[in-house]
């Protein structure tokens, strides 16, 4: 149930910024979510500008 960011992503680091539980961390190419961390709040979604993130 933890939000997955996709390939759309460019690498902001907006959503990382605003994660309440930090489980979002710069990956190879793009943002990745830790899914143990996650607690699927939607803040990443909200901040994204191009709504890379969604719920898994
Ligand atoms: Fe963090 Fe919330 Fe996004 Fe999960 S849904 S990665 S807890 S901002
Ligand atoms: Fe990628 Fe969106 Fe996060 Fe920016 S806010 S790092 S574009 S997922």
């Amino acid at each position: 149930m933890a939000y997955k960011i996709s390939d759309d992503c460019i690498s902001c680091g907006a959503c990382a910024e605003g994660c309440p539980v930090s489980a979002i961390s710069e990956g190879d190419g793009k943002y990745v979510i830790d899914a143990d961390t996650c607690i699927s709040c939607g803040a990443c979604a909200g901040v994204c500008p191009v709504g890379a993130p969604s719920e898994d």
